[in-house]
């Protein structure tokens, strides 16, 4: 008979597993999921799960989209590859630049894609450093980002990124790049008022460009709209406009991430919308596929894109782009997501249904160990503390939050753990609040046997 168990696919060791405890794997195996459909996933053994993560915050529109597979196959079997390089093009990757610029925030005209999320962030950093040069400016080069601002994996974005664990072992930041402090409103440095972090942030930011010589040795500043892998950091109402306005008087570019933040995630269609910002850069990703084929873009200001063609000399290219930029199968994945997006009224949902969520969530504060609850759309988080009252944290080495993630799993969710005993919520958007209601009713499980054998042991 055949044994199926052992001809199962394990590679502990072959596959070396992204922002992954390595030896842990290797002596767990990988959890393996084989099928999705909506909201829900199935692993190898059978089990469904609800997906309280949407894969890794980019599966919006669900599994299971018969009209994008649909997409993909006409696309793939008609011209499966077409270079962008030496002014060649394809119809969905040229449509699909158009409809960016005509959704996204009116100050963003151009579309450079990528192929995901750290690449867009390392393309628009290069980026910037190639509009200074060219514009006589090339001492304008340190950027600015966010303690626990997250930007990608790139050895730039990375070095961006304000999380020390992406630093550790790897030689990270990089010379000009430097960090400010999150608004982080549960543990600010600031204060707690809206008032208070919002002025902070701004004098943080003014102190910092003074330091490193001014604004004509700073290029740019970036920032998330809500902070993600940091933890799911909501910053106050007004935050992200006053930032803006703050960049623009101290002449430096204002540079939003909305790899996460992007189609329909808050609540709008770009985070930017809820307060009208227009930002210099912005880099997407995710959800611009769902998931469903790798692609991310930068889309760019008209300033910048007319000074890549007007202050280059004629005989030289662009020298910067990828095999698969603007790849036609990813593309035209993309224009049948946007049209989900809008004929579903995704953003919309997100909204209603995550209000829904940020309530159920809240009512779980009773349990001693929810120390802060916040989100914004269908993005959130619970802070796990070891005092409600005095917010301490639990020891560090307790490992709460991986614990709840594993109780939570074995309940038949899936949510994600962060550092610092943060549990985040990013469920796909076509969620119901029956659904939600069930996800909260798993996760209060979860909870409440993690804490049954903390307290055991
Ligand atoms: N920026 C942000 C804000 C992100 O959340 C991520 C991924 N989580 C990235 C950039 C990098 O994207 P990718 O993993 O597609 O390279």
């Amino acid at each position: 008979m055949l044994d199926l168990a052992n001809s199962l696919p394990n590679a502990t060791h072959q596959f070396v597993h992204p922002f992954t405890q390595l030896a842990e794997v290797e002596a767990s195996g990988p959890t393996v999921l084989v099928a999705g459909e909506g909201v829900r996933v199935t692993d190898r053994d059978g089990r469904e799960l609800l997906d309280g993560f949407a894969g890794l915050w980019c599966v919006n529109i669900g599994y299971g989209r018969i009209e994008v597979v649909e997409a993909a196959r006409q696309q793939m079997s008609k011209l499966p590859y077409a270079s962008s390089f030496f002014g060649f093009a394809n119809e969905p990757a040229l449509r699909l630049a158009e409809e960016l610029v005509r959704l996204s925030p009116e100050s963003l005209q151009h579309v450079f894609f990528t192929l995901g999320g750290s690449d867009a962030v390392d393309s628009t950093l290069k980026i910037i450093r190639y509009f200074f040069n060219v514009t006589s400016r090339p001492e304008k080069k340190h950027v600015i980002g966010l303690e626990r601002g997250y930007h990608g994996v790139s050895s730039a974005g990375a070095g961006l990124t304000g999380l020390s664990n992406c630093h550790l072992f790897f030689d990270l930041p990089l010379p000009y790049q430097h960090h400010i402090p999150s608004h982080y409103r549960y543990r600010s440095t600031y204060g707690s008022t809206d008032a208070e972090i919002i002025n902070g942030s701004i004098d943080a930011l003014q102190a910092k460009v003074a330091e490193l010589g001014g604004s004509s040795k700073v290029a740019a500043f970036f920032c998330e709209p809500v902070q993600g892998s940091g933890g799911v950091i909501v910053p106050p109402e007004g935050w992200l406009a006053a930032m803006r306005d703050a960049c623009a008087k101290l002449d430096i570019l204002f540079v939003v991430d909305e790899v996460i933040t992007g189609f329909g995630r808050t609540g709008q269609l770009f985070a930017c919308d809820w307060e009208r910002v227009e930002p210099d850069l912005m880099t997407i990703a995710k959800g611009l596929t769902s998931g469903y084929s790798p692609m991310g873009a930068v889309l760019l200001s008209d300033e910048i894109y007319r000074a890549l063609v007007k202050q280059v000399p004629r005989d030289l290219p662009f020298a910067h782009g990828f095999t698969y930029t603007g790849h036609p199968v990813s593309a035209a994945v993309a224009l049948a997501c946007l049209e989900i997006y809008e004929r579903e009224q995704l953003p919309e949902n997100a909204k209603v249904v995550g209000a829904h969520l940020l309530k159920g969530l809240e009512a779980l504060r009773e349990n001693p160990w929810i120390g802060d609850v916040r989100g914004k759309g269908l993005l959130a988080a619970i802070e796990l503390v070891a005092n409600q009252k005095t917010r301490a944290p639990f020891e560090p080495g307790l490992g709460v939050s991986q614990l709840v993630r594993k109780k939570a799993y074995e309940n038949g969710l899936i949510v994600r753990a962060f550092a610092d005993n943060i549990i985040g919520l990013a469920p796909p958007l076509i969620v119901s609040e029956d659904d939600v209601d069930q996800m909260l009713e798993r996760l209060a499980r979860a909870i409440h046997a993690a804490k049954i054998e903390l307290d055991a042991a």
